[in-house]
């Protein structure tokens, strides 16, 4: 039986994890924290990131934790005036919403239990300190010293990847010059939509992830990525935010602590082809890491797991067939990070004499660009 170790269970690992046992294939999944819980904000998931999870046999899962919406996307100006609406497609609306909205925490406690259902061998706390292509085997030396002979080793372990780190050298991910701003709030009745409000050179989100909560996620500039005070973080998302009414005036007023309010700066990763070396291969944001604009990190990392895994069960050459991946997936995960970064400095860019032509943009060409990116998502290519 093929054995594979996954270093990192994000969601691409865990997903990789559960489409590989699927596939009869033996796993080994190393998550270098020992409680296995990502950080408490909202994640959204569009159509083609929910049709993995579908084939993953995890959605009924997510939908009972996360917040379904019929694809409705509302963008008003920052004082909470309407410019127009979009709706978000679904190839099989009748089982796949168009859009869920998720915690984080949520999503991951559905993807790790059905690892842990399907018996993975889970070893928490530890990662992999190095490895070795070795004759018909691959060696990973944990960091608890002992060792794990394996057919193939997949570096799942993020932006930051230590297993691309010893496989190419390092490399450093390029800062966008943007931060986001997250939070999440209890879900007012009447807030059953997302919401874009579209402010000058800063954009802020409203997106309900279960039916009692929500989550804000706003994006300014920050081109010196600065480092801010964390025992003020929620006085200083108040304060960057300020211009922002209408329905997030009163979330914003309930920020009155600064648990909860997670700052990140925004930062992209493109690794040359090949992405692997060997029976050693990288996967999800370690590869392809896009900016968070078009809410797709996390349904392209889905989509790498439930692609591969079939490529590995029939595998007689991993090192051919990790090439022959990363070759496929390189001009689509390629062709989202280009789409994401273009929204996201058209919209850090402009000027309040851009605005006017913005909304008429959005209003004239908004569903457009929905469904001919869409289009492309579900064409698979
Ligand atoms: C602000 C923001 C908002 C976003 N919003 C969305 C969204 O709405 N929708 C969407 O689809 N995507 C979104 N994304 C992108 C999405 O979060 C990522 O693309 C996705 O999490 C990538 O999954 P991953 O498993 O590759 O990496 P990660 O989620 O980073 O997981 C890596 C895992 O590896 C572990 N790890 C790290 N190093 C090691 C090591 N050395 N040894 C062992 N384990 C290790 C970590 O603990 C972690 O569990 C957003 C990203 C950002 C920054």
């Amino acid at each position: 039986m093929t054995k594979i170790v996954i270093v990192g269970g994000g969601i691409a690992g865990a997903s990789l994890a559960i489409a590989l046992k699927r596939q009869s294939v033996d796993v080994v999944l190393v998550e270098k924290d020992p409680h296995w819980t990502p950080s408490s904000s909202g994640i959204f998931l569009y159509a083609n990131g929910l049709e993995s999870v579908r084939t993953l046999g995890v959605l009924d899962a997510v939908l009972e934790r996360g917040w379904a919406s019929d694809g409705r996307n509302v963008y008003l100006t920052a004082d909470g005036s309407f410019i127009t609406e979009t709706h978000y497609p679904s190839r099989d609306p009748a089982h796949v919403p168009p859009i869920v909205g998720i915690k984080r925490s949520d999503l991951h406690r559905a993807l790790a239990d059905e690892v842990q259902r399907l018996g993975v061998d889970i070893k928490l706390g530890l990662t992999v300190d190095s490895f070795e292509d070795r004759g018909p085997q691959v060696i990973a030396r944990l960091s608890d010293g002992s060792e794990i002979a394996c057919d193939g080793l997949i570096g799942a372990d993020g932006i930051r990847s230590s297993i691309r780190e010893q496989l190419f050298g390092k490399m450093t991910p390029e800062f966008t010059g943007f931060g986001t701003w997250r939070s999440v709030h209890k879900k007012p009745k009447e807030i059953d939509v997302k919401i874009m409000m579209m402010g000058v050179g800063k954009r802020l989100g409203i997106m309900p992830i279960s039916d009692d909560q929500l989550y804000i996620f706003a994006t300014t500039n920050e081109p010196s990525k600065p480092l801010y005070d964390t025992t003020r973080m929620h006085e200083i998302m108040r304060e960057k935010l300020a211009e922002f009414k209408g329905p997030a005036a009163a979330l914003l007023d309930g920020l009155m602590s600064p648990e909860g309010v997670l700052y990140t700066a925004v930062e992209e990763m493109a690794l040359p082809l090949p992405w692997n070396k060997g029976r050693v291969l990288i996967i999800g944001d370690g590869a392809h890491a896009c900016t968070p604009y078009m809410g797709q990190g996390g349904a392209m990392a889905l989509e790498d797991s439930i692609l591969l895994a079939p490529q590995i069960a029939a595998s007689s050459d991993l090192a051919a067939t990790f090439t022959a991946f990363g070759a496929s997936r390189h001009e689509r995960c390629s062709f989202v990070r280009k789409v994401s970064r273009q929204v996201g400095d058209a919209g850090g860019k402009e000027l309040p004499d851009d605005v006017d032509a913005r909304n008429k943009r959005l209003q004239t060409q908004g569903q457009a660009d929905v469904d001919s990116f869409y289009a492309r998502m579900f064409a698979g290519t």
